[in-house]
């Protein structure tokens, strides 16, 4: 729990007030160890603050879509944070204030990594994120997109713990495992799932409303034992056992 939610249920359990109106002169303070907007984002805005935001709503892209991360805030960012906002019993006006802030601050650690998810779960097989198809320092960027799109998922399914397996793999450990030569693996962003309490097909049909381009599941060749969800350029859908395809 961050220090911003924790000093107002303080001063409720001790019964002392805290004065709002000297908080907000205040010059903006770290919210947490990990990223402070200092500013309200609304339609129109760019920035770094900008594509920051859309990282952490990125699962919010509503049924089939992917949200740039181009730090521009257009049509698709504003749905995002509104259906966010909505996920999460906010205002849904599609801006990003003090109440949508406050929110994400409450579900991400000081790494950066929403809550319930951590880079070492998404790197079970080299630990640097090095080797890859990518720079290391992109493919643990993309591990930390796929994880904000898995708590998205893993809030509209019940908020139950979402069981994963692996994420990232270096080229000698893609073809270890004998993973296809162009795996998502390489690149950071693909997630292989366990069944957990929701079941197979429960979350590869769940996973085309978070984002996620690539998801395969049972009925797939070699993905009868595992949901794998992931970015590409181009939608590649195929869980034929669930009625997953597109
Ligand atoms: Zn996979």
């Amino acid at each position: 729990m961050k220090l911003r939610i924790l000093l107002p249920v303080l001063a409720l359990l001790l019964g002392v007030g805290v004065a709002p109106a000297a908080a907000a002169a205040e010059p903006v303070t770290a919210a947490d160890a990990c990223y402070t907007w200092g500013r309200t984002l609304s339609e129109g805005a760019s920035g770094d603050d900008v594509r920051q935001l859309q990282i952490r709503v990125a699962g919010y892209p509503g049924y089939g879509g992917v949200l740039g991360l181009d730090g521009q805030y257009g049509p698709a960012t504003k749905a995002a944070v509104t259906r966010f906002q909505q996920a999460y019993g906010l205002g849904a006006d599609g801006i990003a204030g003090a109440a949508t802030f406050a929110k994400i601050y409450a579900l991400q650690d000081n790494d950066c990594t929403p809550v319930n998810f951590t880079y070492d779960e998404l790197n079970n097989c080299n630990s640097d994120w090095s080797g890859g198809n990518v720079s290391a320092a992109t493919a643990r960027a993309n591990a930390l997109v796929s994880m904000w799109k898995l708590q998205a998922m893993r809030h509209a399914m019940g908020d139950r713990p979402i069981a994963v397996n692996g994420g990232f793999r270096s080229v000698s450990c893609n073809n270890a495992v004998g993973g296809a030569t162009n795996s998502r693996h390489l690149y950071g962003d693909a997630v292989d799932l366990g069944a957990g309490a929701q079941g197979f097909c429960a979350l590869a049909k769940q996973a085309r409303n978070h984002g996620f381009a690539e998801i395969l599941g049972p009925g797939y060749t070699g993905h009868n034992d595992h949901v794998h969800v992931a970015h590409r350029s181009s939608r590649f859908w195929s869980a034929p056992s669930c009625g997953v395809s597109g």
